[in-house]
C-alpha cells in the first residue's frame, strides 16, 4: 500500500481519462489518494469534495491557495467552517504563502492564511502548507498563529527549513522533485527527516518523478519517488510505503482509515 498525499486531479487535464488515471493509480498500489480542493479559488471551493465522494479511494481538503488570496470574500470564511465539517474533508490546504509568483499582494496572502489558520484551529483538522519563498514569514505565522498538525507539501527547502518543519512537529512530504538532478538541498532534507515524519506526493498533474519527468504527472507516478526515496533512505521499499501510509493515517484521523 502507498498514499499519494496530494494531487489535485480536478483538473482540465484529467478530463478526458480520470476514471483511468486512477485505475492506473490503484493497479500501482497507490491505496489512497488525497485530492486538494484549491481549484481556481474562491467561489467554488468544492473540487476535491466532488471527487471524494465519487471515488470512495480519494479524500479531500478544502482551502484558499496563496495565489487566490485576493479572491478572498465575507462569505469564504462561512463557506470553509462548513465544508470542514464533510466526513471526507480531512485538512484544511493548500494554504500559505507564495512569494515566487506574487500573485496576490503578500500583505493579503499573511491575512487569508491567518483566518485559514483559525478556522481549521475550530475543526480541530490539520493543515497542509504551501510555501515558495517565504520560508521565513511561513515559519513566524505558524509559531504565531498554529498549534495543531500539518504537512509541508511538495517541500522545497534544504535541511535548515526540514528541521524547523520538524522542530513545530510537522511532517514532509517530497514530490518528484527529490528526483531531478539540481536538487541536492531536497535529498539532504530528506536523508535527515526521520521515516516517521514523512510522506510523499505527486501534485499531479506538475512536477512528474523521474523517469517521467515532462510528461503529464499522475498518482501512479507516485511509486516511482517512493522507490527514489527509500533507496535513497536505504529503506526497503514495502516497509517505506507501509511506513508512510501509517503516517498519513496518524495525520489526517481516522476518517481515511479505509
Ligand atoms: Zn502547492
Amino acid at each position: 500500500m502507498l498514499v499519494d498525499s496530494h494531487c489535485p486531479l480536478d483538473g482540465p487535464k484529467f478530463d478526458a481519462d480520470r476514471d483511468e488515471v486512477i485505475q492506473r493509480a490503484i493497479d500501482a498500489g497507490v491505496t489512497r489518494m488525497l485530492a486538494i480542493g484549491t481549484g481556481d479559488g474562491p467561489p467554488d471551493l468544492d473540487v476535491a469534495v466532488r471527487l471524494a465522494e465519487k471515488y470512495s479511494n480519494i479524500w479531500a481538503t478544502v482551502g484558499v491557495h496563496p495565489h487566490d488570496a485576493a479572491k478572498w470574500t465575507d462569505e469564504c470564511g462561512p463557506l470553509l467552517r462548513e465544508r470542514m465539517r464533510h466526513p471526507r474533508v480531512v485538512a484544511l490546504g493548500e494554504i500559505g504563502l507564495d512569494y515566487h509568483y506574487d500573485f496576490s499582494p503578500r500583505d493579503q496572502q499573511k491575512r487569508v492564511f491567518i483566518e485559514q489558520l483559525q478556522i481549521a484551529a475550530e475543526a480541530g483538522k490539520p493543515i497542509v502548507i504551501h510555501t515558495r519563498e517565504a520560508w521565513d514569514d511561513t515559519f513566524q505565522i505558524l509559531r504565531d498563529h498554529w498549534s495543531g498538525s500539518g504537512v509541508m507539501h511538495c517541500f522545497s527547502g534544504g535541511p535548515a527549513e526540514a528541521e524547523k518543519s520538524l522542530e513545530i512537529g510537522f511532517t514532509i512530504s517530497y514530490s518528484g522533485i527529490v528526483t531531478y538532478p539540481k536538487a541536492p538541498e531536497i535529498r539532504e532534507a530528506a536523508l535527515l527527516t526521520p521515516l516517521n515524519r514523512m510522506l510523499v506526493e505527486t501534485d499531479a498533474p506538475y512536477l512528474a518523478p523521474a523517469p517521467h519527468r515532462g510528461t503529464r504527472n499522475e498518482p501512479a507516478y507516485v511509486a516511482k519517488t517512493a522507490a527514489f526515496v527509500a533507496n535513497l533512505l536505504g529503506v526497503d521499499y514495502e516497509q517505506f510505503c507501509t511506513q508512510t501510509s501509517q503516517n498519513f493515517d496518524a495525520l489526517f484521523g481516522s476518517a481515511v482509515l479505509s
